[in-house]
């Protein structure tokens, strides 16, 4: 073959690459008239890239980048009817991605859930001042029959003197009510919620979950942990006509908060599918309302049997990457929170906070059930998303997909499974993130300690004094053990994959808090500079990855998605503890705007 022949042959394909990942025809290319629908020009472009980190100018075409460049290249992609944003230096990063977000139930205290206990639990502890307060979620016109409501800590209905049911008793004598935990680990009950699901002193606890009772009389108290909690809340939330709607309105809400934050690929980190949770998303799909590419994680239901839960799992998996919703991830809980016991732990809690706490934690998938799921559902092509929080349950979520792995060798399947949370892990466990090609989704952006706050322990606990208004409370339930607690730095040190999301409801949304509290955590340990890049990429990149769209987003290059974020500011240029007062101004999606801040008009 002849050099020349070569050269053209490699121009072909070139041509061809151009035109499959942009839309651009050779023809047009080759006269040299690719104009661009939008270019964005004088930025300071991060583009995580590691083989051109910084560019001035990006163009789009067709929702994809055509261009990342200089201000001077750029140029030659303007014509007439070219978009030409000049951005006076602010900066451009790949558009923020979400690993694990919670969008209904964000919004769900403004829709749904209308009864909010945090502006009470903000300024009171003690729920017995709350009544009267509570008394006026009477009027609310609920799309149910309940009166639902949360944003309270468990800690603080631990506190009262009586059984918490009778405080929501007195607010509530004839409807059922129940309020979700801030964690969403707990449920606050009356006694009539607890008569309308049949829970009774003979009530066995179900599998992953706590109902507890009084020592003395075994009476339910009206705190249900975990599953417990959760099955409560099926029964509570089935679907009628109304409540689909004010679902499908607390989704309207969320895709507009979410792109407020630079969010433009998320990944819905728990969908009840059997109470009708995802057909708002089927239907914004249909209606061309989704803000974000949207990775949905369906709900593997510890309550349900195996027989009938797998084959409609495997039913329900959609992966069209180019479409912007896909149901392509299970969410397994492994366990539940530190602070209600409910982490799994290998060696015992050195604080219980109720009699009837478990003092290894509890299982909502038992590591042999998470096996066998994992090794059916990965066939498919799910991949799971584990909620592994104490250190057992992060043990036992590894083993059970090195396990399956072993089953499906001989499938050599490209899996991306991933452990979420991990606010405790064994040292030993650390190493085996990277060899089993699991990453590590790791919430930084909690204001309290309840999921490990990312920060090392540097002082002395007294952990023989426990109080409940202790600031080192998780620390004292959890006690003296050897472990690593949210183990940011050593997961990468040991070369695992580290993707950081928000978890909200739960805390935050905004990625730029987390990427601060990653630079301030990778401090010491790396360069500032490196530490920056690392945080962004575990907010761009690297989800991306487990998202399955790591070719086609995540990073500002030639052939990918236009998704994007301009910035007020260069986060590389601002001190370690003012960066996440960097603020949004522009969110593209496929170079649409899906957001644009006011004082960028
Ligand atoms: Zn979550």
């Amino acid at each position: 073959m002849s050099i020349t022949h070569d050269i053209k042959r490699h121009l072909k394909l070139g041509c061809l690459f151009l035109f499959l990942f942009s839309g651009i025809s050779c023809a047009e290319q080759n006269t040299q008239k690719v104009t661009a629908d939008k270019v964005l020009i004088k930025a300071r472009v991060y583009t995580v890239d590691v083989n051109n980190p910084w560019a001035e100018a990006v163009a789009v075409k067709n929702g994809k980048i055509i261009f990342v460049g200089s201000n001077r290249e750029a140029q030659d992609y303007i014509a007439k009817q070219t978009k030409v944003i000049d951005l006076q230096g602010r900066m451009v990063v790949p558009g923020f991605q979400d690993a694990h977000v919670h969008p209904l139930e964000g919004v769900s205290l403004t829709t749904f859930m209308g009864c909010d206990l945090i502006p009470l639990s903000d300024t009171e502890t003690n729920p017995e001042t709350w009544i009267d307060e509570l008394k006026k979620c009477n009027k609310i016109d609920f799309p149910h029959d309940w009166i639902l409501g949360g944003g309270h800590a468990i800690q603080d209905v631990l506190k009262l003197k009586r059984m918490p049911k009778l405080v929501l008793d007195e607010a509530f004598p004839d409807k059922p009510a129940a309020f979700m935990e801030k964690s969403s680990h707990s449920m606050w009950v009356n006694s009539k919620a607890l008569e309308i699901v049949g829970i009774t002193k003979d009530t066995p606890d179900p599998q992953g979950g706590l109902i507890f009772k009084d020592p003395q009389t075994g009476e339910p108290t009206g705190l249900l942990s975990d599953s417990a909690g959760d099955e409560l809340m099926h029964k509570a939330l089935q679907r009628s006509p109304k409540l689909q709607q004010a679902r499908y309105e607390a989704l309207m809400l969320s895709q507009d908060f979410m792109a407020k934050y630079g969010l433009t690929s998320i990944t819905n980190g728990r969908v009840y599918w059997e109470r009708g949770n995802l057909e708002p998303w089927l239907r914004a799909e249909k209606e061309g309302t989704l803000k974000a590419r949207s990775i949905m994680a369906l709900w593997a239901y510890p309550h349900l049997q195996d027989d009938f839960q797998l084959p409609k799992l495997k039913s329900m998996y959609r992966d069209d990457r180019d479409s912007l919703l896909r149901l392509s991830q299970i969410k397994f809980y492994s366990d539940g929170v530190v602070i209600n016991n409910s982490a799994a732990v290998v060696e015992a809690y050195n604080h219980l906070i109720h009699p009837f706490a478990k003092p290894f934690g509890l299982n909502y998938f038992t590591e042999k059930r998470l096996a066998k799921y994992i090794t059916e559902l990965e066939k498919v092509g799910f991949d799971a998303h584990i909620h592994g929080l104490g250190d057992r349950a992060v043990k036992e979520s590894l083993n059970a997909i090195e396990s399956a792995q072993k089953a499906n060798s001989k499938l050599k399947l490209q899996t991306r499974h991933q452990i979420t949370h991990v606010a405790l892990a064994r040292k030993e466990d650390i190493p085996r993130f990277a060899k089993l090609n699991v990453t590590a989704n790791i919430q930084i952006n909690h204001d309290t300690g309840d999921y490990g706050t990312g920060v090392e322990l540097d002082k002395k606990i007294d952990y023989k004094h426990v109080h409940i208004d202790d600031p080192d409370y998780w620390f004292k339930i959890v006690g003296d053990v050897d472990v690593e607690f949210s183990p940011v730095h050593p997961i990468i040190e040991s070369g695992g994959r580290m993707v950081f999301s928000s978890d909200w409801d739960v805390s935050s949304i905004d990625p730029i808090v987390s990427i601060q509290n990653a630079v301030n955590i990778l401090d010491g340990k790396m360069s500032k500079d490196e530490a920056i890049a690392t945080a962004i990429k575990g907010y761009t990149l690297n989800p991306a990855y487990i998202m399955r769209h790591d070719d086609m987003t995540g990073s500002i290059e030639v052939g990918k998605y236009a998704d994007l974020v301009v910035l007020d500011s260069n986060l590389f240029e601002l001190p370690k503890q003012k960066i996440k007062q960097a603020k949004v101004l522009l969110t593209l999606l496929s170079g649409n705007e899906t957001y644009r801040a006011k004082e960028y008009r």
